[in-house]
């Protein structure tokens, strides 16, 4: 790649010298790329409102000896809303956490950028409940990184259920009539059927459908729950972020 254009969207910003920035970019092109944007930080500049957080644009970029540089943005949707709302902007840097975790440099990653715009413009948008949304993009995330769990048949007797619980040794679903044996050794979490359900149905959706799954508000919480302790198992890391949350409200 000499001159490019890419579209993509801003994951995470470091200041770089007295007006310059680095930016990670999300782009459906290459996946990940890492790009100077030389006065970025001058007030009014070309690049000031394009290489914020979360701006999704087109991008002209010019990959030279050692680092690739923006040379000009076209925005295609600003988020700007999320960056005016601490709860919102926190959820979004949650989302960007996870999704810098899972994408790759040089490789395009359309499931992982479909479910971050989709989980922003939800955010953004409309009013929906940030914790629904949330709990989608956790477990979808997890999905379409390659950990995708089999909702449909218990991982024991291979019944269709209703599922129970949530085996984490032999990352599988357990029915009811397995629960009680499973129980006494292994890392499991026991699910209430409508919880199970819904967890399944974000499993079996597909791009931005994941987030029109309709979840009870009586099982949110519990969805919530699972969905993060599912994506912390599979990525191996603690997602503290949203614990900042709970300070504040
Ligand atoms: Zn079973």
């Amino acid at each position: 790649m000499r001159d490019a254009t890419l579209s993509g969207i801003v994951l995470r910003e470091s200041q770089f010298g007295e007006s310059d920035k680095y930016v990670t970019l999300l782009t459906h092109e290459v996946g990940l790329i890492d790009c100077m944007a030389k006065r970025a930080r001058k007030a009014g500049g070309a690049l000031a409102a394009g290489t914020q957080p979360f701006c999704y644009c087109r991008y002209t970029v010019f990959e030279g000896r050692e680092r690739t540089f923006v040379r000009g943005c076209d925005i295609t949707e600003s988020f700007y809303g999320l960056r005016n709302d601490l709860r919102k902007l926190t959820y979004s840097c949650h989302f960007a956490d996870i999704a810098m975790d899972i994408a790759q440099e040089g490789e395009p990653n359309e499931d992982l950028l479909s479910l971050l715009l989709n989980a922003l413009h939800l955010l953004d948008k409309t009013d929906r409940d940030p914790e629904a949304v949330k709990a989608a993009f956790e477990m979808r995330a997890a999905c379409v990184s390659g950990y995708r769990p089999e909702a449909g048949l218990c991982g024991l007797c291979g019944s269709k259920g209703p599922m129970r619980a949530f085996d984490f040794g032999s990352s599988a679903f357990l029915c009811g009539g397995c629960l009680g044996g499973a129980m006494a050794g292994g890392r499991v979490v026991a699910l209430t059927p409508g919880a199970a359900s819904g967890i399944a149905r974000i499993i079996g959706s597909e791009g931005k459908g994941a987030y029109g799954v309709g979840i009870p508000d009586d099982c949110l919480r519990e969805i919530s729950e699972f969905a993060h302790m599912y994506l912390c198992d599979k990525m191996e890391r603690e997602y503290g972020r949203l614990a900042f949350l709970g300070k504040i409200t």
